[in-house]
This record gives C-alpha cells, sequence and structure tokens, in this order.
C-alpha cells in the first residue's frame, strides 16, 4: 500500500539526491505540499509524517481546511491565481503568496495584512514561457514590478515564482529554470534582496533543484493523483 506518509518520504529522498548531485546545502530546499482538492484527513496525514508547509489554490476550498486545521502548525501558502476581490482575504489566512504578477494585487494586499501578523512573504511570478501561458510578469517588467513591491510596508519580497509549461524535453526545462536564476541574479545586483525561487513540481523538481530552486511545491507525488 502506498500511504502518503511513504510518498513523502521519497519525495524527501529525491530532493536530498538532488541537492546532493547539484552541490546544494542539504535541506537548502523546502517542499510545499501541494493539498489543493485533497481533504484534510489527507492534510492531517502529511503533517503526522512532519510536513508543516501546505500550499492551495483556491480562496474558498483553502478557507474551510484552515478552519479546520486551526491550531495546527502549519504554514499556508497560496499558490493560486489571485483576484483583485480575494486579495484581503488572502492576506489575512496565509503566510506566503506566491502568484504576484500585478502592482494592484500586491497593494492590496498590503493594505490588507493584518498588524498582528507578521508581513506577507511573497513571490513575484514570472512568465518564462509567453507561448504558453498569460500569467505572470514578463522578464522586461520584472524589475520595475520588483522595485515597487519591495517599496510596500506590509509585504516582504521573498523572490520569483514560475510554473513553466510541462515538458519532456529537459534542455528547454533547465534553460527556463535558469532564465529564472539569472532573472533573481539580475534582481539582486539591482540591490532588491531575493532568497527564494519557488520553481520545481511532481514532474521537474530535480531539474528544478539543479538551477537553483530554493522552495518546490509538489501536489501529485505526495498526494496521488487529482
Ligand atoms: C497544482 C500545482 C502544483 C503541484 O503540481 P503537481 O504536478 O501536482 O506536483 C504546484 N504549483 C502550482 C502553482 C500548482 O497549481
Amino acid at each position: 500500500m502506498t500511504t502518503i506518509a511513504s510518498r513523502l518520504e521519497s519525495v524527501r529522498q529525491r530532493i536530498a539526491r538532488a541537492e546532493k548531485d547539484s552541490h546544494r546545502q542539504p535541506g537548502s530546499v523546502s517542499l510545499v505540499a501541494v493539498s489543493k482538492h485533497k481533504d484534510t484527513h489527507a492534510i492531517r496525514e502529511a503533517l503526522v509524517a512532519g510536513q508543516t508547509r501546505f500550499g492551495e489554490n483556491y480562496v474558498q476550498e483553502a478557507l474551510s481546511k484552515i478552519s479546520e486545521l486551526q491550531g495546527e502548525p502549519i504554514e499556508w501558502h497560496f499558490i493560486g491565481s489571485i483576484q483583485t476581490n480575494k486579495a484581503s482575504t488572502i492576506a489575512q489566512h496565509f503566510a506566503w503568496v506566491h502568484g504576484i504578477d500585478r502592482l494592484v494585487v500586491a497593494e492590496r494586499l498590503s493594505a490588507a495584512r493584518p498588524k498582528q501578523l507578521e508581513p506577507l512573504n511573497v513571490c513575484i511570478q514570472v512568465n518564462i514561457d509567453t507561448e504558453a501561458t498569460k500569467a505572470g510578469v514578463s522578464i522586461e517588467e520584472l524589475p520595475q514590478l520588483a522595485a515597487a513591491i519591495a517599496q510596500l510596508p506590509r509585504l516582504h519580497l521573498r523572490g520569483l515564482m514560475a510554473i513553466p509549461q510541462i515538458t519532456n524535453d529537459t534542455t528547454k526545462q533547465q534553460f527556463q529554470f535558469g532564465a529564472m536564476r539569472r532573472a533573481q541574479e539580475q534582481l539582486q545586483s539591482q540591490g532588491i534582496a531575493l532568497d527564494t525561487l519557488s520553481m520545481g513540481m511532481s514532474a521537474d523538481l530535480e531539474v528544478a533543484i539543479a538551477q537553483g530552486a530554493t522552495l518546490v511545491r509538489v501536489g501529485r507525488d505526495i498526494f496521488g493523483p487529482r
């Protein structure tokens, strides 16, 4: 029988091996378990197995799980696309938001972040294969958006996030994830401190880690098919 605990363990081993293969520090890549469309029983199984970071894509679905699991030591990551009218709810219930690609959304998150909570950790979503998707800011527009977001008082700009198109072409994957790392280095050279590259999912976490991912978001390979 394949349990969530055993699948989680094999994902951890894949991460550890990828860190080693690319001469990265052990433990330098953190794992967000993507629990969209999975119930709180599944989340509890992962929690018991030591997983504390969980990613959700849909606000309504996430809110009911967050309230059911209140009191558990969970760090919630919002990884879905953000509608402006949901920004305030997101700012109240999550520790991280990965998919920011417009200043207006960032401004709303900052304005709505409750005073008693730490600044909201955010990543800017970058569109590195423009033909495949419209989500994310282009590499050209990134420096200006990053500079503006870095000024917002209740946000902590942590880094960049990407969802490249799934492909079996390893060279293409390497190129896309490498472009993210170069974009991050570029921003750093302009004085914007970033410590996070949120990239890599079930199918491509090894390539992402080899190219510098510090946070991978894994759903299927932990929780099974959706
Ligand atoms: C669903 C999702 C994931 C997880 O993808 P898997 O292929 O299930 O590992 C990661 N990131 C985002 C943004 C997602 O929407």
